[in-house]
C-alpha cells in the first residue's frame, strides 16, 4: 500500500512501529527518523528479520524545518506519524505543508518554556492544510485518542445527545521503583504538576493540583484513588460533541507517587525555570529526567493491568442512559508481544492505526481535524483486530 515516515523512535514509536511491522500490507516501507539515529538502527535490525515491511533510518532533528523537508522529499513517505516529543508538532506539521504528505500525532503543541497545552496553533493550520489537500488528523494515541474515538462511536450507536462524560485513565502496573515515569518524564510530571480543569456549561473550571480525589472500583482491577487532571481531549470533545454540559478527566496514581511527586516539587526539582549550575544553564525539570529511569527500562519489571475508558451520561430516545466503554491492557502481554509496557502500547497501537486510516484513504478530509470528527466505526474495529479490544457496560457504576 504506501510507506509512512516515523518521526521519533522512543517509547512510543517503538510499539507503533512494531505494529507497523505486523501489518505489512498497508505499511509496505517505513522509515525510522530521530535524532539519536542509532536507536533507529537498532530497532531496525531487531524487526527486519521479523517483517516484509523495507525499513530504513535516518537522522534529523525535528526542530529544524530545513531538515525535515529534505527528508520528506528524500523518503517521498504518504503519512507523516509524529512520536517526537510535543514541542516538535508545529516544525512537523510545517514540513508537512511545504511537501503535501498528511500528518498525524498523539500530542497537541506545547512550547517548551510555558508549560501550557493547547489545540491554537494547531487549529490555526486548519485553512492551509485544506487548501494544501493533505490531512492533520490530531491526538490518535490512547488519551487523545482512542478516548476521543468512544466518545465519536458512543455519540453515534448509543445516544441521541451525551451530557456528561468521565475519561478514567487507571494504571495498575508495578514496576518495584519507589518513583519512575511511564513515559517521558518531563512531559508526564509537567502534565500531573500543572492545574487541574474541566469543563461545565460551556467553560473552564480550574482547581489545584490534585485537588479533586474520587475512588473507583475498575473492572479487572479494583479499587483505585484517581484524580482530575486538565487533558487535551477535553478542549476537542467540548467542541465536537453536541450538548456537552460537563466533561472530566480522572488519574490513578498511588500514594508513594505523589508522595515522591511532592517532595520533588518542594525542593524545586520539577521547575522548568533554568537555573545556574556550576557555570552552565540547566533546567531541573531536565535534570529531573536524567536521574530517573528511563520508561523504556521498565518494560521488563512492570506487572499488572491498564483500564482507560470513558463514562457516558446523556439522553436516547427521551429518556436517561449511562454507558462505559473502556479497554484493559495488561503490562506483561505488552511485554512479551512488543518489548515495551502497556502505557506505551496503549498509545503506539492507535498512533499505527490513525497512519493507516489515512494510508489506506478510509478517513479522506482535507484540514486539520481531532479524531473524534471522522467516523469512528473502522478505527473502533481496528483496536479490536489490533491488540486493545473494547468492551462496552450498559450499567456501569457513576463517578460523583
Ligand atoms: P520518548 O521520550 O520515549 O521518545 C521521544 C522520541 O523523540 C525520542 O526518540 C527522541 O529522540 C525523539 N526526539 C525528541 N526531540 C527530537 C527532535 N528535536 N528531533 C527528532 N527527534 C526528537 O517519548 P514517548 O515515546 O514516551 O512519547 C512520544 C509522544 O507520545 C510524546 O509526544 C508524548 O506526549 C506522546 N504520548 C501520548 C499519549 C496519548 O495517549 N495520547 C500517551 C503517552 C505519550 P532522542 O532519543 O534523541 O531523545
Amino acid at each position: 500500500m504506501g510507506k509512512v515516515l516515523i518521526i521519533g523512535c522512543g517509547g512510543v514509536a517503538s510499539v507503533a512501529i512494531h505494529k507497523c511491522c505486523q501489518n505489512s500490507e498497508v505499511f509496505e516501507e517505513v522509515c525510522i527518523a530521530s535524532r539519536t539515529v542509532s536507536k533507529c538502527e537498532a530497532l531496525k535490525e531487531k524487526l527486519e528479520k521479523t517483517t516484509k515491511t523495507k525499513i530504513t533510518t535516518a537522522q534529523v532533528n525535528a526542530d529544524h524545518v530545513e531538515e525535515l523537508i529534505a527528508l520528506i522529499e528524500r523518503e517521498k513517505p504518504d503519512v507523516v506519524l509524529n512520536l517526537a516529543l510535543p514541542y516538535q508538532d508545529l516544525t512537523i506539521m510545517d514540513a508537512c505543508l511545504a511537501t503535501k504528505v498528511h500528518y498525524v500525532d498523539t500530542a497537541n503543541y506545547e512550547p517548551e518554556d510555558t508549560a501550557k497545552f493547547e489545540y491554537k496553533w494547531q487549529w490555526a493550520y486548519r485553512e492551509r492544510f485544506e487548501k494544501a489537500g493533505i490531512t492533520a488528523l490530531l491526538g490518535s494515541g490512547f488519551d487523545p485518542g482512542v478516548t476521543s474515538v468512544f466518545s465519536a462511536y458512543a455519540l453515534k450507536h448509543y445516544f441521541d445527545e451525551i451530557n456528561y462524560i468521565d475519561i478514567l485513565d487507571c494504571n495498575a502496573g508495578d514496576h518495584g521503583y519507589p518513583f519512575a515515569t511511564n513515559f517521558n518524564p518531563e512531559i508526564n510530571i509537567r502534565e500531573v504538576s500543572a492545574k487541574g480543569s474541566y469543563w461545565e456549561d460551556g467553560r473552564w473550571v480550574e482547581t489545584e493540583p490534585m485537588e479533586i480525589k474520587r475512588v473507583y472500583d475498575f473492572p479487572q482491577i479494583g479499587e483505585k484513588d484517581m484524580y482530575l487532571l486538565h487533558h487535551e481531549e477535553i478542549e476537542s470533545l467540548a467542541l465536537n460533541i453536541p450538548g456537552i454540559k460537563r466533561i472530566r478527566f480522572f488519574m490513578t496514581f498511588g500514594q508513594s507517587y505523589l508522595t515522591h511527586l511532592k517532595c520533588l516539587e518542594n525542593v524545586g526539582m520539577t521547575s522548568i525555570e533554568p537555573i545556574m549550575f556550576e557555570g552552565k544553564e540547566i533546567v531541573p525539570l531536565q535534570f529531573l529526567k536524567a536521574v530517573l529511569p528511563d520508561p523504556s527500562s521498565l518494560g521488563p519489571r512492570t506487572k499488572g493491568k491498564t483500564n482507560i475508558g470513558c463514562i457516558f451520561v446523556g439522553k436516547k430516545d427521551g429518556k436517561e442512559k449511562k454507558l462505559y466503554i473502556y479497554n484493559v491492557c495488561d503490562h506483561e502481554s505488552c511485554y512479551k508481544e512488543v518489548g515495551s509496557q502497556a502505557v506505551a502500547y496503549t498509545t503506539g497501537v492507535p498512533a499505527m492505526i490513525g497512519a493507516m486510516m489515512l494510508m489506506t484513504g478510509t478517513w479522506k478530509k482535507a484540514g486539520v481535524y481531532n479524531i473524534e470528527e471522522f467516523d469512528p466505526d473502522p478505527f473502533m474495529d481496528a483496536l479490536n483486530q489490533w491488540g486493545l479490544p473494547w468492551i462496552v457496560d450498559e450499567n456501569p457504576k457513576l463517578v460523583d
